[in-house]
């Protein structure tokens, strides 16, 4: 956090060739894309259906970030495919390289290591690199420093339903702090001690994590032995590879992020380092950490937006939403999952459902 934010050192561009969008926002949000250049035409993709199923009507601004510099052409032809005001930013510095404790020797070999064992990017340190940057930073880029609520986007995805209401202003009304589609596992072999890391950071900061026994508190959906172990590994069978929830494409509210609490989080994790020692996802370490911050109350299950990023759907199977909808709920993640998998899963699928989401491995 010593990284001064203001220093100038991200050159802020606004690229917008439309007149400003005449809404006035309820919420102060924005679309977030992490992109590189040569995926122009994969993000084109996204931004046309997510435009066509939602924003034409709200005009929300984005912020597309990259470690290199986005050319002209990606530029313009982003801003000519939405409705809102565009924003292009460049990740460097400390929220992209190495902390200066990293033993770079170390993370060589980890890589090695992993690549080996054929892990799925388990050589890749770009991969890593882009896993701890939306862990820890995307959120105090200053880019997005007027932004409270984001929603990230990335190349290649599908949005299937048409959304008829405010989904940003839908979470500050309801004071939701995450909302997710799709939930399913982790590979184990990519984070072998986060659990146990993030056992240590529970005990040494008691003070910022909710009581199991609290009512609300999520806890139960991440571990099931006593946080002897992540459930993860046990949930699905089709994914026992992984050990934890893995959330893809999911809205939040940046000032979750930005708490104490969680930047504390993250900066225990990241001096451990097994950002770069192991292969730690963004995913489980968001995850973990709306169990151990967040109340039921204020997470979100959007079953309402069919969503693709492969190979996973979520197509919502509600008669009412299914006019709303191009996918088909045959297809649906959770409906294909129930058919092909144990009775003990699908019983984890029901209970899981009549929490208010789904949250199944
Ligand atoms: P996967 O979904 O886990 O297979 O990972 P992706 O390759 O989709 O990467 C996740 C997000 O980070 C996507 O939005 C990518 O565009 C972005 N991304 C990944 N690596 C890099 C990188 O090295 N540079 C930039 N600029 N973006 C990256
Ligand atoms: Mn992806």
């Amino acid at each position: 956090v010593d990284y001064d934010l203001l220093s100038g050192r991200v050159p802020i561009g606004d690229h917008s060739r439309r007149p400003p969008a005449t809404n006035s926002h309820a919420v102060k949000a924005v679309f977030v894309i992490l992109v590189r250049n040569h995926d122009l035409y994969n993000i084109r993709y996204s931004l046309r259906q997510l435009e066509d199923r939602f924003n034409k009507k709200y005009n929300y601004p984005y912020v597309f970030l990259n470690d290199d510099e986005f050319t002209e052409e990606f530029k313009e032809l982003t801003t000519s495919t939405v409705s809102g005001k565009t924003y292009y930013g460049k990740v460097d510095g400390p929220m992209w390289n190495y902390p200066e404790w990293i033993n770079v020797t170390k993370a060589d070999q980890a890589r090695a290591d992993m690549e080996r064992a054929k892990v799925i990017y388990g050589g890749s340190l770009s991969y890593r690199r882009m896993c701890r940057f939306q862990s820890g930073w995307f959120f105090r880029h200053p880019l997005l420093d007027q932004f409270d609520y984001y929603w990230r986007v990335e190349p290649s995805v599908q949005f299937y339903c048409d959304l008829d209401y405010d989904v940003f202003k839908f979470m500050a009304d309801n004071k939701l702090k995450y909302g997710w589609t799709l939930s399913l596992h982790e590979y184990r072999e990519t984070i072998p001690t986060l659990w146990e890391t993030t056992r240590q950071y529970m005990r040494q900061y008691p003070e910022y994590v909710l009581p199991e026994s609290d009512p609300g508190s999520l806890w139960d959906w991440v571990t099931e032995d006593k946080s002897a172990s992540y459930n993860g590994c046990h949930f699905w069978s089709n994914f026992e590879v992984g050990a934890s929830l893995r959330i893809v494409g999911w809205i939040g509210s940046i000032k979750f992020l930005r708490s104490e609490q969680y930047l504390s989080y993250f900066n225990y994790l990241d001096h451990v380092g097994g950002f770069f020692y192991e292969r730690w996802g963004d995913a489980p370490v968001h995850s973990l950490a709306v169990a151990m911050f967040l109340r039921r109350s204020e997470v979100h299950f959007f079953n309402d937006i069919g969503y693709r990023h492969e190979p996973f759907m979520h197509c919502p199977t509600d008669r009412e939403l299914i006019t709303k909808c191009y996918c088909n709920p045959n297809d649906n993640f959770v409906a294909r999952s129930v058919g092909t998998t144990s009775r003990a899963t699908r019983r984890r699928t029901r209970i899981s459902s009549t929490r208010g989401g789904l949250w199944v491995g």
